[in-house]
């Protein structure tokens, strides 16, 4: 596989002579960039036009390569292409960082319903169903931006040549594979629900969820298909896993998995765990030992390096197979395949969090922070309660600890919603979004000084029910009003 480079069309825009194409139409989104198919009859492209880093042809026609094999040819050219899908995770984290900003910005300055006073209504952040709607994405969105950041370092040790060998390549690829389906599958949910979190506002085109929506929705497509890339990351896992394990029996390997014994798989960053998570009696010391970074790490790699060495092991006889038993016997095991690739994927996240809390220096913010990585990391958990208790990995007393404890952390992290997001440093320029502009504080300031302003003067409107309790306190024979108004 070569690039190579070729003009399309005439200084007046028609297409040169055996150059042909037509245009894909409207898309569902992304209309800002043009799509379509190109086709060419018998152009001739000078061998000059070949992008020939990696292989050449000579005036005589003789070809040459500084890469001998014809599949490492093949694969380094393809990692070229790893760049595009880099671009998207960053443009996936963005577009979640975009949408938070303005969906908390606005969150906390709504006012809706009346809860706790009948003189003010609740900041819509201050709603515990709220808080569960945008902040385990916001931590989410922190972790896939700590995971982005180190893909980008990666990527440039890689390109810039200071760690250019194949396994650095091999690891951007799958890193890239990875993240990326977790990155735009977040975003799309992200503005979903910042849309909806915003209410009717958040509909309106000036605001953009709805246009971002539409045009990151492709993102979960090209670059790559989302599931297609996983099962890439999943191959990896299984060749890692094989090659560490290549003088052992995967049947016993299996068996440890299950008894929970076992070893490094370092190269993937797979782990696996030595120790049961031990239950201490108090429902309290449950939800602490939650809290420890070490639990989740062991809780969250032990269910990556389980679900590896048991697919491992249903797949060992695959290679003596027939292609068709093989693809059969893979097809049957596809779905737990990918999603083992994605709870690998949600590790490094998780790692790539936890190495980036290391390097804050205010304790404060630490504090704040590690507050986010727990929740990420226990709402992965949450997520996936089903297989942990399925597993014997975690005990029902402790699954029950875990929603208490996630709502508790919603509560510290609250006070500090705003800051999290303006960390981002988007200024209004980026986010671009009317209710995020600060306007809706200024209606909301505008309104209670009008209450204010009426209730001072007497004028103020009598609520109907308060006017029909105050009536039918009146009518009740007895009742110091009632005999008062008799
Ligand atoms: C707007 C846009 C711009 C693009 N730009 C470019 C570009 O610049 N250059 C370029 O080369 N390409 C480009 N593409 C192509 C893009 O990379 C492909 O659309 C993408 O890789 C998916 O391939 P496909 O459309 O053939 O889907 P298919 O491969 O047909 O997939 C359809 C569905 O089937 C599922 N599926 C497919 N195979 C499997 C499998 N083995 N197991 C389980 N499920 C499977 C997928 O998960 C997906 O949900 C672009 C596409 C779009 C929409």
């Amino acid at each position: 596989m070569h690039g190579f480079y070729v003009e399309l069309r005439t200084p007046e825009g028609g297409f040169l002579p055996g150059v042909g194409g037509e245009d894909d139409g409207l898309k569902g989104g992304l209309n800002g960039i043009d799509n379509g198919r190109l086709h060419f009859t018998g152009v001739r492209v000078p061998r000059t036009n070949l992008l020939n880093r990696y292989g050449d042809v000579a005036p005589n026609g003789d070809y040459s390569s500084p890469i001998a094999s014809p599949g490492r040819r093949f694969f380094t050219m393809l990692g070229t292409l790893v760049q595009g899908r880099v671009s998207l995770d960053g443009a996936a984290v963005a577009a979640s960082k975009l949408a938070l900003t303005a969906a908390i910005t606005y969150s906390t300055q709504r006012r809706q319903f009346n809860a706790s006073s009948d003189l003010s209504e609740e900041v819509l952040m201050d709603y515990q169903r709220h808080q569960r709607r945008l902040l385990p994405r916001l931590a989410a969105t922190y972790a896939a931006s700590f995971a982005h950041e180190e893909l980008l370092e990666k990527l440039d040790g890689v390109f810039s040549g200071s760690h250019d060998t194949d396994e650095d390549r091999q690891d951007l690829e799958t890193l890239a594979a990875a993240y990326k389906p977790l990155s735009t599958w977040l975003a799309l949910d992200t503005l979903q629900e910042c849309r909806e979190a915003t209410g009717g506002a958040g509909f309106l085109a000036e605001n953009r969820f709805t246009s971002l929506r539409a045009d990151l929705d492709v993102y979960a497509t090209f670059e790559g298909d989302n599931n297609v890339l996983l099962q890439l990351v999943a191959k990896r896992l299984l060749g890692d896993y094989a090659k560490e394990f290549k003088d052992m029996d995967f049947g016993v390997l299996a068996r440890y998995a299950a008894t929970q014994a076992g070893r490094t798989l370092h190269r993937s960053g797979l782990r696996r765990v030595a120790q049961t998570v031990a239950d201490s009696g108090s429902e309290k010391k449950s939800a602490i030992a939650l809290r420890d970074e070490h639990t989740q790490h062991e809780l969250l790699s032990d269910r990556v390096s389980s679900m590896v060495a048991e697919l491992a092991g249903e797949l060992r006889g695959a290679k003596s197979m027939s292609k068709e038993k093989a693809a059969a016997l893979f097809n049957e095991h596809q779905n737990d395949l990918i999603e083992a690739a994605r709870a690998h994927a949600e590790l490094l996240q998780w790692e790539a969090f936890t190495r980036g809390l290391k390097d804050l220096k205010d304790p404060g913010t630490r504090q704040v922070m590690t507050w986010v990585r727990d929740l990420f990391g226990l709402c992965l958990i949450e997520k996936n309660l089903a297989w942990y208790l399925m597993n014997g990995r975690l005990s029902t007393q402790r699954a029950r600890t875990l929603n208490a404890y996630i709502n508790r952390l919603l509560a510290k992290i609250r006070p500090h919603s705003l800051d999290l997001v303006e960390a981002f440093g988007y200024g209004p320029e980026h986010i671009r979004a009317a209710i995020a502009t600060g306007a809706e504080q200024e209606r909301q300031d505008e309104a209670a000084a009008y209450a204010r302003r009426m209730r001072a003067s007497g004028t103020s409107v009598i609520d109907e029910k308060t006017l029909l309790a105050r009536q039918a306190e009146i009518r009740k024979p007895g009742t110091a009003s009632g005999r008062k108004s008799a």
